[in-house]
């Protein structure tokens, strides 16, 4: 694409650069993570060479300086997705730790014997055991919008499955499994029509699809840093400030408390409140140049380049003898998943690794999407802003030995 000026992109990668297998490294596997520009691994190692200090209570220069840049990242965070305010923004160890946070807190707290909780058939482990969990304790029900054969879900059957028992919708906004866009904004408006709160997983939306929280009007939504070309080990939850508010804290320690007594603890403002002990500091803190690196491409020249690479791969690999393409929605962020008759992905997933091709295989922690349409797994090609057709045609070429070979 003509907006994105992929190979000078590709110098700021400096992992992007070296050989595998002695082939030069075709890395499909951003699903799972994306590379990180060089400066994100500069604002690590900046934070530890510069200003390493624990934040908010030191009062010296380095403490300061540190505090100072933890916070710029919420500032950045809180204007990445539009939210109202800075304090709705709560910096976790990524989506699977957010989940975990809405399920633990406000699931334990509201929802009640009886009562529903509604996932989708679409989910990512992380956003199914936690519910799980919240539903065997409260002796909840949990209910599954399903998926079609294609990967696109069933709204009308959503539409039957809410009820005034509905506590909870949690659902992503793209499959890490297959790719497929989820329509959020009028599953979010049927959640609240029905009188439930809702939590959008955004694992696979944040380095691709726009993201207006106060628009979609979502009450929970779940990023992680490491799929947005930022560290591992972090990520956030943005809640509405007066579902925050109402919900017990999460974990107690030192910074989520106002005073301690041995009869009774007050808790901290919004967001200390859910960050207890010493947070992880320097990813943070590189976490921002990750989502300005985002702002500076723009998600539409993003969406666009890999939107490209998507159709080129789709048309090419589909062609290839005995693959399926597992996966057809009309909307779909960058993942081509596909089976190819006869081969367990697996073994191609070795095989292209011996070429120096960087795919995931397996069932991609959605076992039940996976049973769902009859498959033990699939082969994942994931394509992020630095992949070119070029790559596409090794894999195409990868790929059409294999099938020979093992033919
Ligand atoms: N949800 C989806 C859709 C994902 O793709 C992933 C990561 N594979 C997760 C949740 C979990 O994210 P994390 O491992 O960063 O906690």
């Amino acid at each position: 694409t003509a907006a994105l000026n992929v190979e000078k992109l590709r110098a700021e990668f400096p992992v992007l650069h070296q050989q595998v297998n002695g082939r030069d490294l075709v890395y499909f596997d951003n699903a799972a993570t994306n590379q990180k520009p060089k400066r994100v691994i500069d604002a690590l190692v900046g934070y530890y060479t510069g200003y390493n200090a624990n934040i908010h209570r030191g009062i010296h220069t380095l403490a300061e300086k540190a505090t100072k840049a933890f916070e710029e990242t919420r500032h950045t965070a809180k204007v990445f997705i539009n939210a109202p305010s800075a304090e709705e923004i709560i910096f976790t160890r990524g989506v699977t730790e957010s989940i975990n946070l809405v399920a633990a807190t406000y699931g334990r707290a509201f929802v009640k014997e009886g009562d529903e909780i509604i996932i989708s058939n679409l989910e990512h482990h992380s956003n199914i055991v936690p519910w799980q969990l919240v539903c065997e304790e409260k002796k909840a029900k949990l209910k599954i919008i399903p998926v079609s054969q294609d990967g696109v879900l069933n709204l009308e059957a959503y539409k039957t499955l809410l009820s005034p028992r509905t506590r909870i919708v949690a659902v992503n906004h793209a499959s890490n499994s297959l790719g497929t866009i989820n329509p959020v904004k009028e599953i979010i408006r049927l959640a609240h029509e029905a009188g439930a709160v809702i939590l959008i997983d955004g694992a696979q939306a944040g380095a691709h699809l726009p993201i207006d929280v106060q628009d979609l009007d979502c009450d929970f939504y779940c990023l992680s840093s490491h799929k947005m070309f930022g560290p591992t080990g972090t990520g956030i939850l943005y809640g509405k400030r007066a579902l925050l508010e109402k919900m017990p804290p999460y974990q107690g320690g030192g910074e989520m408390i106002k005073e301690v007594t041995f009869e009774k603890t007050t808790y901290n403002d919004l967001p200390y409140k859910f960050e207890a002990g010493t947070p992880n500091i320097a990813d943070v803190v590189a976490f921002r140049h990750a989502m300005e690196f985002i702002n500076e491409l723009g998600k539409e020249n993003i969406a666009a380049h890999e939107h490209e690479l998507l159709v080129y791969a789709t048309e090419r690999v589909s062609k290839l003898k005995g693959v399926k393409v597992i996966g057809q929605a009309k909307d779909k962020v960058g993942v081509l998943s596909f089976t190819v008759q006869g081969i367990h992905p697996f073994d191609i997933g070795q095989m292209l690794d011996a070429r120096g091709i960087a795919v995931r295989t397996g069932h991609h922690c959605t076992q039940p999407l996976m049973e769902c349409l009859g498959i033990e797994g699939t082969v994942r090609a994931s394509f992020s802003v630095y992949n070119t057709k070029k790559e596409i045609d090794q894999l195409v070429e990868g790929l059409e030995r294999i099938i020979n070979f093992m033919k």
